[in-house]
């Protein structure tokens, strides 16, 4: 497991840590944003800005339990900007509460740094070219996977904490434990460096430490001060301020200004070394540090500023010279002058290829970025441009719909199918409903017709046979008349039901559907009023023929014409339109520019005996019959009327089925 990764639960997705990651170890998978272990180095700064506090750091509390516990000898060894993280605090008390917690002896790691810095001052007199010194974990851990080049320039120097740890080791042999604690977190990592390992034990934050405190109910605040063990530090404690090497160091003083360069905090750190990787930097000296001192490392513990806590560094540096004065301590350079300070670094290349541009053109346009225009640089996926966000897809870093414009853009097309499909679903089902209630009444039109026609068949007959008998005979020979064509009429009637119950016989025959159109408007031709209406026909004459029943087709398309006719009593136009809907269907418009439709009369208009003419202009029957013969043809009908502005009826047919045959 890594020093740091993400807590998955809390992570918000807010893409801050992608912005702020400087080793760009961030990766995002499922929206979330994932620590790439080998990536990470460990600078912390996720864990700094993450609102959310989703990310985690590797805690070695238990580690540090279980050897106070179980290791006889274990040194705790506090870093140098302790007094600024414990500001509320006697330094003394934190010393103190250390041994309660069992540690066996407490040292500075300020030592460490005096160590440190010896060797510094050595090297720099000798070295003639560009040297980085390196006290930083982050920025070792950048520049061996970032910055691979720069990695002969790094000064071959321990960091404070591992130098005290030799110290340790020199002094009581390999049997304590060295347990480091202070405010970075990229100490984990270094702890565990192939060319430092196996001196330091664990490291904990200063967070952790206080928690333990907190566990064992140790209160600091009321605890007699102790004082550290070890030899005196010296200006060494000033380590953690900005600065602090070269002045421990005494370098400042002595090289010209511009043979050295102070740079602290990410924001400078990083583009200095990327300047001395192109060659760019003249000076001797690089001192860069990832914060700016350690005093503003990750896990301190208030929200001071460095302002404020420099003063309490400097404070305690002084307090602890006459502390040291007073307890006769020797100069703990001279008591650990021979101890090793050297170390080697290893590269370690973590650099991506750079896509190519047909790559980076190819990853836009999945973002719907096909222009500038459309790069619109809002950062909200935590890359300061859309290029440098489809570079990172491209590294396999970043998932394209990070991207918050193609979210909201995917997000409204998602609206708008969903409407679509939330306005086919209602018509559909407004359909089936009356699909159902036109089922029902042709159910009950079909057997209602069927008891009838046989009556009205004997009427018929009977009514025929009287006719016979009292021909020139007798003056009811009217009245039987009137009976029979009141029967017939009926009769009509029964035979229109059983059409609109899809009941009545069907005959195939291959047809041309122009053609049956054609025929309507001519069957019409006599029809009052159609001399006034403009006719407009509009055939695709390459509408392969169908093998539909024609006369009962015909049958519709007179109701449809001659029911526009009527709708357009002072005139207007009558549009007949065919055309295939698709490969498989064709489609047929009668649109006439008439009185329209009321919306409540609309999903009548199918039912059989609804009709808005007088008393003999209509039965109502007309609709429901083409309904039942559009059926038949496993057609459809449908409708779309503005009240003033004329009517549409939309039939559907499909060609297949047409051709396949009618069942
Ligand atoms: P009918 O013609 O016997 O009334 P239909 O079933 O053919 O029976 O028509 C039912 C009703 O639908 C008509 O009475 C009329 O109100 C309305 N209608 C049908 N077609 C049109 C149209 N093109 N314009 C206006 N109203 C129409």
């Amino acid at each position: 497991m890594g020093v740091v990764t993400t807590i998955k639960e809390k992570c918000r997705r807010c893409y801050t840590c992608v912005r702020e990651c400087p080793a760009k170890a961030i990766k995002v998978v499922e929206g979330q944003a994932m620590v790439i272990e080998e990536r990470c180095i460990a600078c912390g700064n996720c864990v700094k800005v993450c609102k959310q506090g989703a990310k985690s750091i590797l805690s070695h509390k238990e580690i540090v339990y279980d050897m106070l516990e179980n290791d006889g000898q274990v040194i705790a060894c506090l870093a140098p900007s302790f007094p600024a993280a414990f500001d509320t605090l006697k330094p003394g008390q934190v010393v103190a509460g250390a041994r309660v917690l069992g540690f066996s002896e407490v040292w500075e790691v300020a030592l460490g740094a005096a160590l440190v810095s010896a060797a510094y001052e050595k090297l720099v007199r000798q070295n003639g070219g560009l040297l980085i010194t390196t006290p930083c974990p982050a920025i070792v851990g950048y520049v061996e996977k970032y910055l691979p080049q720069l990695v002969p320039c790094l000064a071959p120097v321990v960091s404070p904490m591992i130098a005290l740890a030799r110290a340790l080791k020199r002094r009581y042999g390999d049997k304590p434990r060295i347990v480091f604690i202070g405010p970075c977190i990229a100490k984990k990592v270094e702890m565990e460096d192939k060319n430092v390992a196996g001196l330091v034990s664990a490291v904990l934050t200063f967070k952790e430490f206080t928690q333990m405190l907190e566990e064992r109910n140790v209160d600091l605040v009321n605890m007699e001060s102790s004082d550290f063990d070890g030899p005196d530090a010296g200006v060494a404690r000033s380590f953690p301020i900005s600065g602090g090497l070269l002045k421990s160091s005494g370098l400042s003083q002595d090289v010209l200004e511009k043979d050295i360069i102070v740079s602290e905090g990410k924001e400078r750190a990083i583009p200095l070394l990327r300047e001395a990787r192109r060659g760019n930097v003249h000076a001797k000296l690089l001192d860069v540090l990832f914060c700016e001192g350690c005093i503003a490392g990750p896990k301190m513990l208030n929200d001071l500023s460095t302002f404020r806590r420099r003063e309490i560094v400097a404070d305690y540096v002084k307090w602890s010279a006459e502390r040291a004065n007073q307890l006769g301590k020797e100069d703990g350079r001279k008591v650990f002058a021979d101890v090793d300070m050297s170390r080697a670094f290893t590269a370690d290349d973590k650099t991506l290829p750079y896509p190519t541009e047909e790559e980076i053109a190819a990853i836009l346009g999945k973002m719907r970025k096909f222009s500038s225009e459309d790069e619109l640089d809002c950062g909200a996926c935590g890359y300061p441009t859309c290029r440098e966000k489809a570079v990172a897809v491209c590294q396999g870093l970043a998932e394209p719909e990070m991207c918050l414009p193609y979210l909201i853009e995917g997000l409204e097309d998602a609206l708008a199918d969903l409407e679509s499909s939330h306005k086919k679903l209602k018509d559909t089902r407004d359909q089936l409903i009356q699909a159902e209630r036109l089922a029902g009444m042709g159910q009950l039109s079909a057997g209602i017709a069927h008891e009838l026609n046989n009556p009205l068949g004997s009427i018929l007959l009977y009514a025929h046979l009287l006719l016979k008998q009292l021909k020139g005979k007798d003056e009811s020979e009217e009245d039987v008349k009137m009976i029979m064509s009141e029967a017939t009429r009926c009769k009509n009637i029964v035979r229109d039901l059983l059409n609109f119950s899809r009941q009545g016989s069907f005959e195939r025959e291959s047809t041309d559907i122009n053609e049956i159109l054609e025929k309507s408007l001519e069957a019409l031709s006599a029809a009052p009023g159609l001399d006034d209406i403009k006719v407009v026909k509009r055939f695709d004459r390459t509408i392969p023929s169908m093998t539909v029943d024609g006369s009962q087709l015909q049958q519709v398309f007179v109701n449809l014409i001659s029911n526009a006719v009527w709708a357009m009593k002072d005139g207007g136009t009558l549009t007949l339109t065919t055309r295939m809907k698709d490969a498989s269907a064709v489609e047929v418009l009668v649109r006439d520019t008439g009185c329209g439709i009321p919306e409540e009369n609309l999903k009548k208009l199918f039912t059989p005996f609804f009709t808005t003419k007088k008393m003999g202009e209509g039965t109502g029957l007309g609709l429901a019959i083409s309904y039942g013969i559009l059926k038949m043809h496993s057609g459809q009908i449908s409708v779309e009327s503005a009240v003033g502005e004329g009517t549409m009826f939309r039939i559907e047919l499909p060609l297949a089925a047409a051709q396949s045959g009618i069942r």
